[in-house]
Formats: C-alpha cells, structure tokens, sequence
C-alpha cells in the first residue's frame, strides 16, 4: 500500500466501518471479511460485514457470521445502503472494480466515506483511497495477515480471527495443491497454527458437511453431465435450474464440480455453466498458460485469476453452450501447447 502511514493513522482512532466482499462469497469473501472485522472490533472500531447475496451454509461456522447483513435479503437493502452512507471507512475486499459488486458499487462510491480495497484479482480498478492489490498473493486472507502484521498487531490475531483467515486461503489454494501455494503462504498458515488453528476442524468444517442431496447431484452431474472434448483439451458441464431444482440445490451446492473437469487426463480447460436466477453463472479453470481470466473477460463479462475466472451470460443455457463451442476452436492451438 502507498500511503501506509495516512492508512495507519486513519485507523489510529475509533471509527464506524463497513466491509463488503463479492457476490456469493467463497472461504476467502468470507473469511477475510469477518476476519478483518474481528481485528478492526479489537482496536475498537464499530464493524458492520456486508455480503451482496447468501453463502453457502459451510462457511457459516465462522465468528461474527450471525451479524452480517446480507444485502439481498428482505429488507436489508435500505438498511445496508445507510450503513455505507454513514460509514467513515469502507472496505473492499475480495474483489478488483465495483462493477463487479453491481449496484452496490455505485452505493460505496456515492459514499463519503474512506475506501480501502484489498484483493488479489487481476486488473484492479483504482477506485479507493488505499489500495493493497497484490496478484501474486494466493487469498485475500493472506493479505489481511501480512496487513495486521504490517499495522504491528500480529498479537491481536485470535484463534477465531486465525480461523477465517486458515479457511479462505486453504479454499483459495485448492488445499494447497495450486501454483499459487508459495513458501509466503505457508509461513503465513504456520503463524496462523501457531494461533491454535486446527487443520483438521477446518477442512472439516469446509469439506465434510456435504448433505445427501449434494452428493446425489455430484453423481448425477459426473455421470450425465460432463461432457469431455478431448480434440481442445476441454471439458464442461451445462446445468439447468430444472436439474438444480430436482436436486434443491442450495447456495455452494455447484462449488468445487468444475474441477473435477480439470482433473481429467489430458484437460487444460474446465467449465461449468448453471442457470440460475434468470442468467448463466459460469466458472472457468485452468492448468498452465491458458488464461481464463482473459477468456472470460472477452466474451462471457468476467474475469478473475489467470486460472480460475468467472462469468456470466444473458441468453439462454443452450445458446451460451453454442458461443463457448464457437469460440473454442480459435484457442486450440493455444490450448494444446499448455502444459499439464
Ligand atoms: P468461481 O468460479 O469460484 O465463482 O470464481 C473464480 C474466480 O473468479 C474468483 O476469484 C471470483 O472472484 C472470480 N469471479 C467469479 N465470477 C466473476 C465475475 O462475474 N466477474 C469477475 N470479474 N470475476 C468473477
Ligand atoms: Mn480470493
């Protein structure tokens, strides 16, 4: 961050703040929200977590989950949009431009307040008063550790704050199995173990609380729903709100199905396309050179990391299916040098 010191001193007395992540937040949304939040409620600061949407029921284990405010929720909205109006400093976290936090975005910029974005998103827009975006860090949570650290408060990082921060960026690495898990990264979770994180309680927590319907939908979308294309090295999945109604699928039911494409022999590129409240949400993974971020940025309004982005498309399932099937072709030379 470049003005560190007029950071600092901004944070030197007690102020009222909100924080707000991305839409449908992840571990790392998550957690790096609440655990910013119970830093800042220890140096006395007034903190209020704002999500846009819902969030899947395994992350909501964490402290000072029970005060968000989901803005999507009935009768929120009015309330959310006073909070960012009167708030001296807002947060954002866990995401690069407000475009991508839709009307909300244009909420905090009205605002008066301070901004303070805080992310690891390419393509960053410089919106805020402070920024800290560093691409190369694997979570938003390990940004948010090496920012306490760097405020000299290592000290005030509890076992729950330690918790939020251990989930988002175990989630974020993949449990450590991706390019982004660096020497830094794991420094950064020894400091947080030595804070008395339980590895195991966590991927517990994260992993292991699937309900039955959850896995019969895994079955259901490995077995008639992957479609391999082993001529581009890609593989997808096309989900439609019937097929998730069948299976009450529930907020983060999807999460972690499109990487079960990547994880084919041979595949370089995965997604996975759900229909869901009137739009197509899709995901986009990665192995090696081809960017996705790129590739969502271009032709499915999103972005996101080198190899993991997301997106989202206007028309129907089918025809969504047809643009991505149009455009692959260009990109199989690209994607047959990548490698795996
Ligand atoms: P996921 O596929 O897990 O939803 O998202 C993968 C990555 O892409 C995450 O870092 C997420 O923040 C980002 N992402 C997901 N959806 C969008 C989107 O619609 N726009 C942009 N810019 N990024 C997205
Ligand atoms: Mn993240």
């Amino acid at each position: 961050m470049q003005n560190f010191e007029a950071f600092k001193e901004l944070l030197g007395s007690p102020k009222r703040i909100a924080i707000i992540t991305h839409p449908k937040p992840d571990a790392d949304a998550l957690g790096s929200s609440l655990g910013l939040a119970g830093y800042l409620k220890k140096k006395s600061h007034t903190v209020q977590v704002i999500t846009p949407t819902d969030y899947p029921k395994f992350l909501q284990w964490m402290d000072g989950n029970e005060g968000v405010i989901n803005f999507e929720a009935e009768g929120n909205a009015a309330k959310a949009e006073k909070i960012f109006q009167d708030a001296d400093v807002i947060f954002c976290l866990d995401f690069p431009s407000l475009s991508r936090i839709g009307e909300i975005g244009e909420i905090v910029r009205r605002s008066p307040a301070k901004k303070v974005l805080i992310d690891h998103h390419l393509e960053p827009e410089l919106f805020a008063d402070y920024t800290l975006s560093k691409t190369s860090a694997a979570a938003t949570c390990q940004l948010i550790y090496e920012l306490i650290t760097d405020l000299g408060d290592v000290d005030k990082i509890d076992l729950s704050i330690a918790e939020c921060l251990y989930a988002g960026i175990m989630t974020d690495t993949g449990s450590f199995r991706h390019s982004n898990t660096t020497k830094d990264v794991h420094l950064v979770c020894a400091a947080l173990i030595d804070k008395g994180v339980e590895i195991s309680k966590v991927n517990r927590l994260i992993y292991d609380t699937n309900t039955e319907e959850r896995m019969r939908f895994l079955g259901f979308a490995l077995k008639d729903k992957l479609v391999v294309l082993p001529e581009y090295r890609i593989a997808y999945f096309a989900i439609s709100a019937d097929e998730l109604d069948k299976y009450h699928s529930q907020t983060g039911d999807t999460e972690g199905l499109v990487n079960y494409g990547l994880s084919i022999d041979n595949i370089v590129f995965s997604a996975l396309f759900t229909e869901r409240e009137g739009m197509i949400r899709i995901s986009f993974r990665s192995v090696g050179n081809f960017s996705v971020n790129e590739f969502s940025r271009k032709y499915f309004n999103g972005g996101g990391h080198k190899n993991a982005a997301g997106g989202r498309s206007l028309v129907s399932l089918n025809d969504t299916i047809q643009k991505f099937l149009d455009v692959v072709p260009q990109y199989k030379q690209e994607l047959f040098i990548s490698d795996k």
